[in-house]
């Protein structure tokens, strides 16, 4: 039997186990946690750049009266347009940045991407569309055309306005109406707004000394550019046979993408800073006449089976029978009761991790790097991965792990990448650095929305949000946000999407039926909301406090004010019960309706 987690005979205990995470984790701290990051915009600029739209698209303004503007065309903007359409409410418009719906699936289009998540649970709106997901974990195209399908099934390209941007929203008091001023000068006068901005969509580079000065060609990710590196996300990137490339990261987006560069490069280079966390997969393709026997009603009980099993509520049956849901998981939200159950929580926990050590031992051939590519943290410090062949493109001659020792990239040139003095010139960098997680919402959105008195949004948060249920905040009459910001959060980003879309599509409902002029959350009710947070809060505090740092913990960092843009970390469907029992009183406790005059 090989050994477990170090190369020696020696199993590891979980004393030692847990000593060695404190290490790791201390070796990746740092003062400047989030700020470590660049965003894509002045001299990072091009980094941003649409490569999938051709350039100098114009189109004339619009300026028109809608009911509702949503803003974000990806997962959540979709869902709630599809929730109002079903409502009756089709006076919708759809703002986009990008040059179609699809958001993440518009823009990560790098070679092999895929959901994570089964996507019989994670693709929505199954039973809507009658569409059968052609293997179990979908490949991005396969998501991509899905989300063209939803925009023509629910008529939604009628109101799109893509490749355009929000400059800024403005409630009028006097007209009880938003005003929605955009990048393409449309001016649009809107009853209600819904912002859908995305949850993972602001992509970071890593703030590397003299990352600008690097003379090659680099990329995010999630702007891949196919014109440099050849190929498709299923075919060979055969331009890249006579190049050597560089990857800086080694999070869910590297996992999927290192196996396709290792079989293009000529050379690859992969600089890791923390180890990933690769579980099996086991990926293959859907059975139609399983599909064909599913009864109505089949998507949302599968969803809430996946998400109990991931939330430690071990469903009675276990429909979906991956890595996800045949692991134990511990709880993480949960305060253990004594010492004893913290402790038999830390066994659990370390004993996943030790498997999924075993496996990387198992299949890593140099146990020198087998033992480099360990992750030393607890298994929900950071997003496991389920990939198999991540491991494997390790064996390969043409590829060369570069460990940082938990520092990171110390430096870039014009030629290449250097770590610990050794230069790597590459052809290509390829940032897999991930996205804006924890910063602040109005950062992330890309405008600052000014309610009630021209007092912005950020302005009215300085000391961190404030909603009711995460959807409404006091001085922003009629407009809704879908975001995990006080709102719910899952490990299936669809389950959580698609509860909020609901809440938001029956307040709206309420108000057109009810002929409501503006609905808007008392404060009072917006504290008692926090608190409700706020005491789910305590569990994975007290978990993410030995984490390596990563977004799921602010980079290790964190306040008070930051807290208060906490989720509700129990389970999804505890979110979804509790507003549904809220929507149940039948009184819209903690909101104040006016009637239109
Ligand atoms: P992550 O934030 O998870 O990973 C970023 C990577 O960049 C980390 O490995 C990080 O290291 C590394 N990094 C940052 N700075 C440096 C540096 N200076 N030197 C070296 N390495 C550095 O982003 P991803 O894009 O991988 O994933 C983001 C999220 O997107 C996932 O967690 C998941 O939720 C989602 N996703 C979902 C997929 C799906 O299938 N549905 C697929 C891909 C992504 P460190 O860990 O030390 O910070």
């Amino acid at each position: 039997m090989p050994a477990m987690g170090n190369n020696n005979d020696k199993k590891l205990s979980l004393e030692e186990a847990r000593e060695k995470y404190r290490i790791e984790r201390e070796k990746r701290l740092r003062t400047d946690g989030i700020r470590q990051y660049k965003e894509l915009k002045g001299d990072y600029e091009e980094f941003d750049r649409d490569p999938y739209v051709e350039p100098g698209f114009t189109r004339d303004a619009v300026i028109e009266d809608v009911d509702v503007v949503i803003v974000g065309g990806g997962f959540g903007g979709m869902i709630e347009a599809a929730n109002l359409t079903k409502a009756g409410i089709t006076n919708f418009r759809i703002i986009e940045k990008a040059g179609d719906f699809g958001g993440t699936w518009y823009w990560n289009r790098y070679p092999n991407a895929a959901c994570d998540v089964e996507s019989y649970v994670y693709l929505p709106l199954l039973e809507d569309t009658g569409y059968m997901p052609t293997e179990k974990y979908a490949k991005a195209p396969e998501i991509f055309a899905y989300c063209q399908l939803l925009g023509r099934t629910f008529d939604m390209y009628r109101g799109a306005l893509f490749q355009t941007e929000v400059e800024d929203m403005r409630w009028d008091e006097s007209t009880k109406r938003w005003n929605v001023m955009t990048s393409r000068s449309d001016v649009l006068s809107a009853k209600f707004i819904v912002i859908a901005g995305g949850v993972l969509h602001k992509a970071k580079l890593p703030g590397i000394p003299g990352i600008e000065s690097y003379a090659g060609r680099a990329f995010h990710t999630s702007r891949w550019d196919y014109s440099f590196t050849g190929g498709s996300s299923q075919t060979l990137m055969e331009k890249l046979a006579d190049k050597r490339v560089g990857i800086v990261g080694t999070g869910a987006t590297a996992v999927q993408v290192v196996p396709k560069l290792a079989e293009a490069a000529q050379e690859l280079f992969v600089f890791q800073r923390t180890a990933a966390c690769v579980g099996v997969r086991n990926n293959k393709p859907t059975d139609p006449e399983w599909f064909k026997s599913l009864k109505p009603g089949w998507q949302a009980e599968r969803t809430r089976n996946f998400t109990q099993a991931v939330t430690g509520a071990q469903p009675a049956v276990d429909m979906i029978d991956d890595e996800w849901t045949k692991m134990n998981w511990v709880d993480t939200r949960k305060l253990p009761e004594n010492d004893d159950e913290a402790l038999e929580l830390e066994r659990i926990d370390f004993e996943n991790m030790e498997r999924v050590r075993q496996r990387i031992a198992d299949v890593i051939t140099d146990p020198a790097m087998a033992e480099l590519m360990m992750p030393w943290y607890s298994q929900s410090c950071k997003r496991p991965c389920f990939h198999d062949e991540y491991l494997p493109a390790f064996n390969r001659p043409n590829v060369h792990l570069v460990d940082t020792d938990g520092k990171g990239v110390n430096e870039i040139n014009e030629r290449g990448v250097i770590v610990n003095g050794v230069e790597y010139p590459v052809d290509l960098l390829i940032f897999a650095s991930g996205f804006e997680v924890t910063t602040d919402y109005t950062h992330r959105l890309g405008f600052d929305p000014k309610g009630r008195n021209g007092v912005s949004l950020s302005e009215a948060w300085a000391e961190g949000p404030a909603t009711l249920h995460g959807v409404l905040s006091n001085g922003f009459p009629n407009m809704f946000m879908i975001s995990t910001v006080q709102g719910a959060q899952a490990t299936n980003f669809v389950h959580s999407i698609t509860a909020t879309a609901q809440h938001v599509a029956f307040l709206i409902e309420q108000c057109v039926k009810g002929n409501i002029a503006t609905i808007e959350p008392e404060t009072s009710a917006q504290e008692n909301w926090f608190e409700t947070l706020f005491a789910q809060l305590w569990g994975i505090a007290r978990y993410n406090a030995t984490c390596t740092p990563g977004y799921l913990n602010s980079e290790g960092g964190g306040d008070m004010r930051s807290a208060r843009a906490i989720a509700w970390m129990t389970s999804v469907l505890g979110f979804a019960e509790y507003v549904e029992n809220w929507r149940q009183q039948g009184d819209l406790a903690g909101l104040v309706l006016t009637p239109n005059s």
